[in-house]
């Protein structure tokens, strides 16, 4: 009687832990398969990321990099290289400035010069003008060589009825007849 009972209770006990084991079943069942996905995710992971560094790895220096890198190298030759033309340039400039400088002054004597000619050649003609004032005073006065005769005696003989003036400020004397007037300019003197 005793054996049977302690059997039924051995049963019991059996039964229980089928039934536990039967109810854990299915939660071990789906832990097992999340681990696992997660592992599979982990290794896929891994996977990628040595996949990422080996192709950062093995890739070729872009053109950008290469170019770069090459310019560095370069750059001391190319700065000197500027410097050398900034200072060609600043001593072309400065030639340049020192030929405009040459030409405006030759421009300048030349005026000068076109100017002292004009002035000569208006000089020139107030001489003839006087000249001939002399000879019509003369001729009107019945006077003969080494008459005097003095600048406004001859206002009525000119053109105009005016004295003529020099235009470079020379004094003019009339000087007697016979005899040329002159300028007190040099140059300025009939041929
Ligand atoms: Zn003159």
């Amino acid at each position: 009687m005793k054996t049977k009972a302690a059997s039924a209770w051995i049963w019991l006990a059996v039964l229980l832990l089928a039934a536990a084991t039967a109810l854990l079943l299915p939660v071990r069942q789906r832990q097992r398969e999340l681990l696992a996905s997660a592992i599979g995710q982990a290794r896929e992971l891994e996977t990628v990321r040595a996949e990422i560094e080996r192709a950062r790895l093995e890739l070729p220096p872009t053109a950008e990099v290469r170019q770069l890198r090459l310019e560095n190298a370069a750059l001391p030759k190319l700065r000197n290289e500027v410097r050398q033309l900034r200072e060609r340039r600043e001593q072309q400039a400065r030639e340049t400035l020192q030929q405009l400088a040459n030409a405006r002054e030759r421009l300048l004597s030349e005026k000068q010069e076109l100017n002292d000619l004009q002035t000569r050649a208006v000089c020139i003609k107030n001489l003839e003008e006087i000249d001939s004032a002399k000879h019509q005073w003369a001729a009107v006065n019945q006077e003969s060589s080494g008459a005097r005769v003095m600048m406004d005696q001859l206002a009525g003989f000119f053109p105009n009825g005016t004295v003529p003036v020099c235009a470079a400020g020379g004094h003019y004397s009339v000087n007697r007849i016979g005899a040329p007037p002159v300028c007190s300019v040099s140059g300025h003197a009939l041929p």
